[in-house]
């Protein structure tokens, strides 16, 4: 009764996908601006697809994930694209994993407290945390990996792909780590070595540009 929509016209499915593997700044802004996120009451009660979305200004949007439409005016002028709120949707019923490289302390509180699904941390290995204060802080309980990822001279920046890094040792040797692929061109056979787990330090700390840079669209 509730939704009548029979058609996909909405055609972002393929969008998303390829946000997917280059997350821009909405992605960022859906997982740490203040939302709440609601599938059982108001509007959206009765249908699986519906959602609603109280922004922190107090603004409430309707959302048919099914169709793929938001209330929102950035929505109205790029039907083509996710808006953040469809994207916190995704991200808050678990039907898309949260990027490992987004920082937890940056998440927003509220984020999955309303929502049937469970939000869905896409697998990193705990190695990895980010104080507020100091990024380089070795804490008694990192692993041997982690603390060297932090104790070493270890120069990082930005290529041209995304979510790939160059990382400069300091024995002068030079890698390439691509974050969204988790892999990296040394020879350390561990699932994460040191450069990897750099990264994804400098990335958390904002001392280098996220994996979606200032690329243009893939
Ligand atoms: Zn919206
Ligand atoms: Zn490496």
């Amino acid at each position: 009764m509730a939704t009548t929509e029979s058609s996909s016209d909405a055609g972002s499915i393929d969008a998303s996908d390829i946000e997917d593997a280059a997350p821009n700044s909405r992605t960022v802004r859906a997982l740490t601006e203040v939302m709440t996120v609601l599938d059982s009451i108001g509007r959206a009660r009765n249908a699986d697809d519906l959602f609603l979305v109280n922004s922190g200004s107090g603004s409430e949007y309707l959302i048919d994930a099914r169709t793929g439409s938001c209330e929102c005016n950035w929505k109205q002028y790029n039907p083509d694209e996710e808006c953040k709120h469809q994207k916190r949707v995704a991200f808050a019923t678990g039907e898309r994993p949260i990027p490992q490289w987004m920082n937890d302390d940056a998440l927003d509180d509220q984020f999955g407290m309303h929502v049937d699904g469970e939000p869905r941390q896409a697998v990193a290995d705990g190695g990895v945390t980010a104080p507020a204060t100091d990024p380089f802080a070795v804490h008694s309980e990192d692993e041997p990996r982690t603390k060297r990822a932090k104790q070493e001279d270890i120069d990082v920046s930005f290529l041209a792909k995304p979510g790939r890094y160059e990382v400069h040792s300091a024995s002068d040797s030079r890698y390439e780590v691509d974050v969204l692929e988790e892999t990296c061109s040394c020879p350390d056979v561990a699932e994460r070595c040191k450069h990897l787990r750099r990264v994804d330090i400098e990335i958390n700390a904002e001392r280098v540009p996220r994996p979606d840079g200032k690329l243009p669209d893939a």
